[in-house]
């Protein structure tokens, strides 16, 4: 075994260290027990991390207009590309759109060469539709973009409000300390505060299940009921805040009583009095959101109101307490320590400061400097479909899924004169419009640094070489600059030293009232960033090892020192239901994918969870649509429309809708999530309102439904709609469609069977029912299932068989009924990821053998012992409330 190298995962903010040694050829990954962000805990992804690290589909060759080329020929190809556009129509012509998976050191060169060298503002991210309303927020606040609480207060508090943020499945490890640290201390309260009641709820004293979009009542009522109850803080206003007064009128005007707000908020009264009771008892308060606050058209007024709370009892800047923006990338916050967005500048400086534009300028020595903000991702987007940007550089995302609007978006890349994409995943929905591909190095490959949502810097450290001509990020971004004409400003030799020069520059703010400082790591060795340990900011030259808590002596970044509170008069949302799209559509991740699922259906385990989309409904909704769970749907909206199978998780209030956002065309027929959502966005963020789109649902109408499992890719033409399911010898494709088949015929083309293939058959003509198997000797090749409603048998033990060199003659018998000749042993949907527990084997246990608490279940079958990440859905279903799979 070789010694571990210690890296950082690359999926959520939480930003866990692991560990990873290697086994022969086989890297081995585990939590990293001595990170202070997880201390060696993994979730369901970090755990399966090894599983992804495979090269089929990596992007290994420069393309450009499809053919393979060398680097040289590829960069000057951009270079040449960008110059000739901004020399016709100047710096704004041109874009990046980057992503909150690059590395700080990424950012950091990408956004010196837009800003000081092509001297326009278009850097924009992905982690504009996840976090850009709290960056907002914290600098109306705060006078400066800084989370105040880390991962300790959350842990010392008394009381932990969770709004709009599934923490069970989002950011699962933070999940599992909060569930440790109340079950140490079970006075601890956790209140959530969310439409939907995920599973995040198992671990609540109290679930506010808020109508979607009005956490500005809740906590504008909050403030007022504060000051009613005398729970100001008047000595901490008084000498450090601005704005209370202002705040307060608001918070009265629209919210002043409680039953008003209850009935606005579509709440109980008690449960609401309750929730502000406790608050204002409890002095250690933090109040943790994520994009349930953050994705809305009023999502800096949500932050806001939230903030104002705690700094009118002075619940801020002391252990325990404050408001904590949980951020959803890995690197997010790294990103926005270099500037890396539209609105932003560098090392938390502003773009409308003529002073802090002239410093970085200097700090730079660049030729220009970018004087007004640039466009934010959905009007950059309008902007390329309008021809006013004609040159894009997307890195590292995919914004045909993930954009709202997102035909819209596929529409302006279509129109776009230049389009690069630099990616590790050959085929992507946004690679298809490239017009050139330029292979990156992925996680595993990359050296450099990210931070987390509590501003913890940790390196992240390269343990496989790039495949094929792979390369990082920061280094096409200087090969590009240079062939443009910039060499001095990106003559960098190794992402330390582009560290160095973020760290400079950050700490050459030091003294003026900022707080973002890295003057500590400025002068690193080599062997000292080789051997950085994460460490928190600020972290200045003078105290180089621990960071002191924000805020803890009153000061704030506003010229007079003082926080503000910001008057928040609530507005609704952009666009309300109606009549033509009566419900509310809400989306947001699930347990086991990330993103656009590019790496993690890599993982096979990771894709027995929750395998295909689907479009959750009310169990009421769903009755008044006459559908039953796997009964296929259409999700409407005034911007796209999705398919799906129904799902009814019991999680829902009747009139919404919960769809999740990882589908793409890689992976399923009409299932971009990002169609459907609305592009309106706050006018102050620019963050998208990817949690309420007015939307109707309609039945789809089809005549068969089916499964294939294969191990090759089977035709999908034949079918209405499909999806994917990667798997570790197969895949398995769920389908459905329309008319009449000639089921022998089709099925053996849709299989690729050869006309003396070994076929297994058994058909029922009049009740609509077509199974088939293709076997090459003893080895099964495909088989495919196919019944008039989604009422198939499950897939599991099948899908099995494709590990097996040759099937047994019992295994042979059982292949037509999907299981074995002598019993029938499917586990049905996988709970437990980590050890491939499935519904129906705890189901068992907890009914025949008598498990009645999650650690029971945890002995008798190990689920829910490793990573944890299944512990509230076994609570779920030992309670009896997991709603349906979502499988057909
Ligand atoms: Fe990775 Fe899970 Fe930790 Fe997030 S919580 S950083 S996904 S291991």
């Amino acid at each position: 075994m070789t010694p571990a190298v210690r890296t950082t995962c690359p999926y959520c903010g939480v930003g866990c260290g692991i560990r990873v040694e290697f086994d022969g050829e086989r890297p081995r990954i585990a939590g990293d027990e001595a990170h202070p962000a997880n201390h060696g805990r993994l979730c369901s992804k970090g755990a399966a991390l090894a599983d992804t690290l495979t090269l089929p589909g990596r992007l290994l060759r420069p393309k450009v207009l499809g053919r393979e080329v060398a680097w040289d020929a590829a960069l000057e190809h951009v270079a040449g590309g960008f110059r000739r556009i901004i020399d016709a129509h100047g710096p704004d012509a041109v874009a990046f759109y980057v992503s909150g998976q690059l590395l700080t050191e990424d950012y950091y060169v990408a956004n010196k060469l837009m800003k000081g060298y092509i001297g326009a503002a278009n850097i924009d991210t992905n982690s504009r539709l996840c976090m850009s309303s709290a960056v907002v927020a914290h600098k109306r606040a705060f006078g400066e973009d800084v989370v105040p609480v880390g991962y300790e207060d959350l842990l010392a508090a008394d009381l932990i409000v969770l709004v709009g943020s599934n923490l069970a499945w989002c950011h699962p490890v933070l999940y599992q300390r909060i569930a440790a640290e109340k079950e140490r201390r079970p006075a601890l309260k956790v209140v959530v505060v969310d439409p939907r009641r995920t599973p995040t709820c198992e671990l609540a004293d109290l679930h506010l299940p808020v109508a979607a979009g009005t956490d500005v009542w809740l906590f504008n009522g909050l403030l007022h009921a504060l000051h009613l109850g005398g729970a100001a803080d008047a000595a901490f206003l008084a000498r450090h805040t601005a704005g209370a007064e202002q705040a307060l009128r608001a918070a009265e005007e629209s919210s002043a009583d409680p039953g008003t707000v209850a009935a606005r908020c579509g709440l109980e009264l008690d449960a609401l009095r309750r929730f502000y009771a406790w608050f204002a008892a409890t002095e250690r308060v933090v109040t943790a959101f994520s994009q349930g606050v953050n994705q809305s058209s009023s999502g800096v007024d949500k932050a806001n109101a939230v903030i104002n709370c705690h700094l009118y009892t002075g619940r801020i800047g002391r252990p325990g307490c404050g408001p904590l923006s949980i951020t959803g990338q890995p690197n997010a916050m790294g990103g926005r320590e270099v500037g890396g967005m539209a609105t932003l500048l560098a090392a938390h400086r502003e773009l409308a400061n003529e002073a802090h534009r002239r410093e970085v300028r200097a700090f730079w020595d660049s030729p220009r400097i970018a004087d007004r903000p640039g466009l934010m991702a959905v009007e950059l987007f309008e902007a390329v479909r309008a021809g006013r940007v004609r040159a894009l550089w997307i890195a590292g995302t995919n914004p045909v899924v993930s954009l709202p609007d997102a035909d819209r978006v596929r529409a302006a890349l279509e129109r776009c004169e230049l389009v690069v994409v630099s990616d590790c995943v050959e085929d992507t929905d946004t690679n298809a419009y490239a017009h050139v591909l330029l292979p990156a190095a992925a996680w595993a490959e990359k050296d450099g640094t990210v931070t987390n949502t509590e501003r913890c810097v940790s390196r992240q450290r390269r343990f496989l070489a790039p495949p094929g001509e792979a390369r990082p990020d920061w280094w096409m971004f200087c090969e590009v600059a240079k062939r443009m004409g910039f060499e001095r400003g990106f003559e960098y030799a190794s992402p330390r030293e582009i560290f160095l020069e973020h760290a400079r520059l950050a700490a050459a703010g030091a003294g003026s009232g900022r707080l973002l400082d890295l003057g500590g790591l400025a002068q690193l060795s080599e062997g000292q960033y080789q051997a950085l340990e994460p460490v928190r900011w600020p972290i200045g030259a003078a105290q180089p090892s621990a960071a002191a808590q924000p805020f803890a002596d009153g000061r704030f970044g506003h010229p007079d020192g003082r926080a503000r509170l910001v008057a928040t008069p609530p507005r609704p949302p952009a666009h309300a239901p109606d009549a033509e799209f009566p419900w509310v559509l809400n989306t947001g991740r699930l347990r086991d994918q990330w993103h656009t699922m590019t790496r993690s259906a890599r993982a096979a385990r990771l894709n027995r969870h929750l395998p295909v989309p689907f479009v959750d409904l009310a169990a009421e909704d769903a009755a008044r649509l006459g559908a039953a769970p796997g009964d296929l749907v259409t999700a409407v909206t005034r911007w796209g429309r999705l398919d799906a199978p129904l799902r009814i998780s019991g999680e829902l209030a009747p009139g919404t809708v919960f769809v999740p956002i990882h589908w793409s065309d890689a992976f399923a027929a009409q299932a971009r999530v990002g169609a459907l959502v609305s592009p309106a966005a706050d006018p102050s963020s620019g963050e998208p309102e990817f949690k309420h789109t007015p939307v109707r649902i309609e039945r789809m109408p089809v005549d068969w439904y089916g499964f294939a499992v294969s191990r090759t890719p089977v035709r999908t033409d034949a079918f209405a709609w499909w999806a994917r399911v990667p798997g570790e010898a197969q895949q398995r494709h769920e389908f459905a469609g329309r008319g009449r088949p000639d089921w022998p015929r089709l099925a053996r083309a849709l299989l690729g069977a050869p006309p003396d293939a070994d076929w297994l058959e058994y058909r029922d003509v009049s009740a609509g029912v077509y199974r088939a198997a293709h076997l090459s000797g003893d080895r099964l090749e495909a088989c495919l299932f196919v019944a008039p409603r989604p009422r198939l048998p499950a897939s599991g033990w099948l899908e099995g068989l494709f590990a097996r060199a040759e099937l047994s003659a019992d295994e042979r018998q059982g292949l037509l009924n999907a299981a074995p000749f002598r019993a029938a042993v499917d586990e049905g949907p996988v709970i437990c990821a980590c050890f491939g527990v499935g519904r129906r084997r705890i189901e068992a246990a907890i009914g025949a053998e008598g498990c009645a608490t999650v650690r029971q279940i945890g002995a008798r079958l190990k689920a829910g012992t490793q990573c944890g990440s299944c512990v509230p859905e076994l609570r779920a279903i030992l309670a009896g409330r997991a709603g349906s799979p979502a499988a057909v």
